[in-house]
């Protein structure tokens, strides 16, 4: 039998436990509700669940991303991972101080997002090639395919334009040779630089947060099936490895894990 005494130091134990959880987590409720892993995955930044590496999260629930201010946007809606904002942040400050604005186009794209720009891209397109395969190679010169790119990550941003022609005169270029000179003080990599063998188009206008994006590719090439990836357009054409080697992993190779 338990005495009242000792069920009063219980309850004040269990309380003490409780207030522990709470400080750990934004809400107890959410502990409860939300799957264990799940949860693990949103507090430890340095771990992504398969979801997120593939874009399947919406930015809104992931607890470390945030909404970019509309004051660094060109347009729309923006979410990145905070700890690639608050460099992000520093290195646009620095860039004003020069009379360089680097504003953000493009920023977190989830699956969805990307599954409609492969799609609308291969409707366009589909009837300018005699085969599927041929589609698919031309198309995976300037984009990715849904569950594979790295903006799913929260980490890299598309600066200014995604036309290269924007980059070779005027306040483009001055902003790409700004870039070029200082991004990497605040942790920013070109991650399709010009001249690669393999892989996507050269994008002067593409870059990323190096001290998470690396970690995340390598959670990504140790973890990702093609199974994840989803019933894509034409996606049977193309191998996996291929994929990988060739597109997820045909960058910068200042970007890769070491
Ligand atoms: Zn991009």
């Amino acid at each position: 039998m338990i005495n009242k005494k000792e069920l009063i130091y219980m309850n004040i134990i269990l309380i003490t436990i409780l207030s522990i959880f709470y400080s750990c987590n934004n809400s107890i409720s959410n502990y409860y509700l939300t799957p264990i892993s799940m949860n693990f995955f949103e507090r430890n930044t340095s771990v992504l669940s398969k979801n997120i590496l593939t874009g399947k999260e919406n930015p809104n629930t992931i607890q470390y991303f945030v909404k970019v201010k509309s004051e660094y946007c060109l347009y729309g809606e923006q979410y990145l991972h905070k700890q690639a904002y608050n460099a992000y942040i520093d290195m646009y400050k620095h860039a004003q101080e020069e009379g360089i604005e680097l504003k953000i186009l493009s920023s977190h794209r989830t699956y969805y997002t990307q599954n409609w720009l492969w799609e609308t891209n291969w409707e366009k397109n589909r009837n300018k090639f005699t085969t599927d395969s041929a589609c698919v190679k031309n198309m995976l010169d300037y984009l990715s395919i849904p569950g594979t790119s790295r903006h799913h990550w929260g980490t890299d941003i598309d600066i200014l334009s995604v036309s290269p022609e924007y980059f070779t005169y005027g306040k483009g270029i001055e902003a790409l040779n700004w870039l070029n000179k200082n991004a990497k003080t605040y942790g920013y990599y070109l991650s399709y630089t010009p001249n690669r063998e393999i892989g996507y188009n050269y994008e002067p206008w593409h870059w990323s947060y190096a001290p998470l994006s690396r970690k995340y590719l390598k959670q990504y090439i140790e973890t990702i099936t093609i199974e994840d990836l989803g019933n894509i357009k034409g996606i049977s054409t193309v191998h996996f490895n291929e994929i990988i080697n060739e597109y997820v992993l045909g960058i910068n190779p200042e970007l890769l894990p070491s």
